[in-house]
């Protein structure tokens, strides 16, 4: 048997008998590869009408037991976050306005008829995961510690309707630096024969549905030999939406910052909002519209656009070098990463890493 202990936030901690040995963990950390490696624990919450959210845990992390007839594998009743903890120069350990992970994953619960986490909870299962696991959250140069939290549809039952069983949990994988030989620029397929989303459709939440309909043009734009796909809206085709993963922005010669406004059909990216902040404290002039296609290729071919970078999570800033499509090819800028790509990326590193004066309050330690 496990001692159980109980945490501030309510969940109890049944600790990994088995955890990692100390050397083994300390080797994972030095290069470790995005989502392959976990911690020793996972946070757990379940859910069903009855009892609402009940038995907040920490537990070892492992294989999940599942009922073939989980409503989530069939009607993928799924959603998910992603945020990171990041080690300080001191060995504190904070995440990054995790209460705007909270409201998203909130959203979009309400859009896939899953029950509402409270932000409390939220927050309580992420500092009680990373307390039980500290010691994985990596200090070398860019890197940190990756939170999933998700909650899909347990119950066992084929009848196409809201699961009236959920589970929500949160597992953590240490991660390198998204650029190990430096930031370099990404090459970009926009893409003119798939959408993301439509209106009233599912892209402004997080569910895993979206990201199973990106696999295929993302492979199709690999075999073109670019790195990443940019979506059009659904129903003009004419606006640029976002990446598969990334918001997208444009920076004009005369210092204005353009990025798609929300629509409904964009996620919310908390790496955009940051962003925009900082480049309006900066004195950018901020515009959150429609970007047109046409504008953003004849800015391209003019010298008028001088620089493109997509946003978000995992890779933070990543300058694009070069954007494609039916009819278009154009370098951006000289195809390196421009100048107020890499302001705007250290800026907000150098916040999430502790190195420089956290403004707006942002950081939430651990
Ligand atoms: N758009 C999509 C489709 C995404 O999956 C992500 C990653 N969550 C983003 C934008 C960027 O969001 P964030 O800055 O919150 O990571």
């Amino acid at each position: 048997t496990t001692a159980a202990t109980p945490t501030g936030g309510g969940f109890v901690v049944h600790a990994n008998p088995a955890p990692v040995p100390d050397e083994a963990r300390e080797a994972e950390l030095v290069a470790p590869r995005f989502g392959t490696v976990f911690t020793d624990h996972m946070a757990r919450v379940s859910w069903d009408e009855a009892r609402g959210w009940h038995d907040r845990r920490v537990e070892a992390y492992g294989p999940l037991q599942m009922d073939p007839a989980s409503a989530v594998l069939h009607y993928a009743q799924e959603i998910f976050e992603g945020l990171k903890a990041y080690r300080h120069a001191d060995g504190s350990v904070w995440s990054f306005r995790p209460q705007a992970n909270a409201a998203r994953l909130a959203r979009s619960a309400a859009r896939l008829a899953l029950p509402v986490l409270p932000e409390e909870d939220f927050l309580a299962s992420i500092e009680a995961l990373v307390r039980q696991d500290l010691a994985w959250v990596p200090s070398g140069e860019e890197t940190s510690l990756y939170l999933r939290p998700f909650m899909y549809a347990s119950e066992a039952f084929l009848g196409v309707r809201a699961s009236r069983q959920v589970e929500y949990l949160v597992i953590a994988s240490p991660v390198g630096p998204y650029f190990a030989q430096g930031v370099h620029p990404v090459a970009i397929w926009v893409s003119d024969d798939y959408r993301r989303a439509a209106p009233g459709g599912t892209g402004a939440a997080k569910c895993g549905g979206n990201y199973a309909a990106s696999l295929l043009p993302q492979q199709e734009a690999s075999a073109r030999g670019f790195d990443q796909v940019c979506y059009l809206d659904a129903t003009t085709g004419t606006t640029l939406e976002e990446l598969g993963g990334m918001n997208v922005v444009v920076v004009h010669a005369d210092g204005t910052v353009r990025t798609p406004a929300l629509n409904g059909s964009i996620l919310e990216g908390v790496t955009r909002s940051s962003i925009l902040r900082l480049l309006a404290d900066a004195g950018h002039a901020v515009e959150e519209a429609p970007v047109l296609l046409a504008d953003l290729v004849a800015g391209l071919a003019d010298g008028s656009v001088t620089e493109v970078f997509a946003c978000g999570t995992a890779a933070v800033v990543t300058p694009i070098g070069r954007l494609a499509g039916a009819g278009f090819d154009h370098v951006v800028g000289d195809g390196t990463a421009g100048a107020v790509t890499m302001r705007i990326r250290e800026q907000l590193t150098d916040i999430q890493y502790g190195r420089a004066a956290d403004p707006h309050g942002w950081m939430h330690r651990l």
